[in-house]
């Protein structure tokens, strides 16, 4: 996809998640007519519903079509190109396409390892089992990165490496269930995210504080003139130790950094609610976030 060396004239992209959401607003700003078909009623719907919401908007403000609940997707050729069959519930039930691309997941390339005969134990997906040191059911035999099903990003893959090398060299008892989970969606603005979501805070039955912030009150955003997307984070009320984070807007990919820190640090909100961030930054509206924290539900 980008070693492609021409402008497709509309893409349908099929599946409405972190890659496909991605490569939609890259041909959309190289010219493209761009149509984002997704399955599911909103799209990255791993996300909080606002989330999806907030980058739905910004997407399509840039003219990026996006069809969700699309049930039954089927790909037949066309005059003008590819005919891709939606079934939405809403909408006309085909969106034609010069080139599609499928962008509904991965899945790792461990079916011509031989790991059968290895005696190496594979789930239903095909990810490589490990236990908590990565370590698979035959002793001297780990597995690392997109192939373990533990993580999908290149931080995770590495982390795997730390992990393994800690273990076996330096002694230590490092585990993969330790690694708080941390990714960016590369989407301009980009999305910033570290643990849970608040639907996942939700569903962990612990009292909750929320906090929330629209960009339009980040002042490097409105300096900057990207004012689109907002920050929030959730809280455990009595912990007081941060659960989860978000930033949806500019700088949002480095912004997280802060409460990626405090989370590692296993310190309580108010560390980050004293901080001195530096003005005229992004983070510096953690402290002010975490002034605003609420009930959750208040
Ligand atoms: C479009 C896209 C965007 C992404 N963006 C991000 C991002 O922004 N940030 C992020 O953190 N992650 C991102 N990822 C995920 C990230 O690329 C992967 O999680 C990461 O590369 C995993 O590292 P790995 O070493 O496990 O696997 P890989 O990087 O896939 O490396 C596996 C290597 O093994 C080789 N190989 C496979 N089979 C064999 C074989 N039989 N014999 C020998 N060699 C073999 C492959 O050729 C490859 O070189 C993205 C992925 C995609 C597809």
């Amino acid at each position: 996809m980008l070693a492609l060396d021409q402008v497709p004239r509309h893409l349908v992209v099929v599946g409405g998640s972190y890659v496909g959401l991605e490569f939609a607003q890259i041909y959309r700003r190289f010219g493209a007519d761009v149509t984002v078909v997704e399955k599911s009623p909103r799209l990255i719907s791993r996300e909080d519903e606002d989330v999806s919401e907030g980058i739905r908007q910004i997407l399509e403000a840039e003219g990026i079509r996006v069809r969700t609940k699309a049930e039954c997707i089927s790909l037949a050729p066309h005059r003008d190109g590819v005919a891709i069959g939606v079934n939405c519930v809403e909408g006309p039930p085909e969106a034609i396409g010069s080139h599609v691309l499928l962008a509904v997941g991965r899945r790792p390339n461990t079916d011509d390892l031989g790991l059968d005969r290895a005696g190496v134990e594979v789930d239903e997906r095909g990810n490589i089992k490990v236990d908590d040191s990565l370590a698979t059911n035959v002793p001297g035999i780990w597995a690392l990165g997109d192939c373990n099903g533990r993580g999908a990003f290149t931080h995770t893959a590495y982390n795997d490496f730390e992990i393994v090398a800690a273990n076996l060299l330096d002694g230590e008892h490092r585990k993969v269930s330790a690694r708080i989970p941390v990714y960016a969606l590369y989407t301009d603005p980009p999305l910033g995210r570290v643990g849970m979501t608040d639907t996942q805070a939700r569903g962990s039955g612990r009292p909750l504080l929320t906090s929330k912030r629209p960009m339009t009150r980040v002042g490097r955003a409105v300096e900057k003139g990207e004012t689109r997307g907002f920050m929030k984070v959730v809280a455990d009320a009595e912990t007081r130790k941060i659960l989860g984070a978000a930033i949806l807007g500019t700088g949002g990919d480095e912004a997280i950094h802060g409460v990626i820190d405090i989370m590692n640090a296993d310190a309580t909100l108010d560390v980050l609610r004293w901080a001195v961030p530096i003005h005229p930054t992004v983070s510096e509206l953690f402290p002010t976030l975490l002034l605003d924290l609420k009930p959750a539900g208040s």
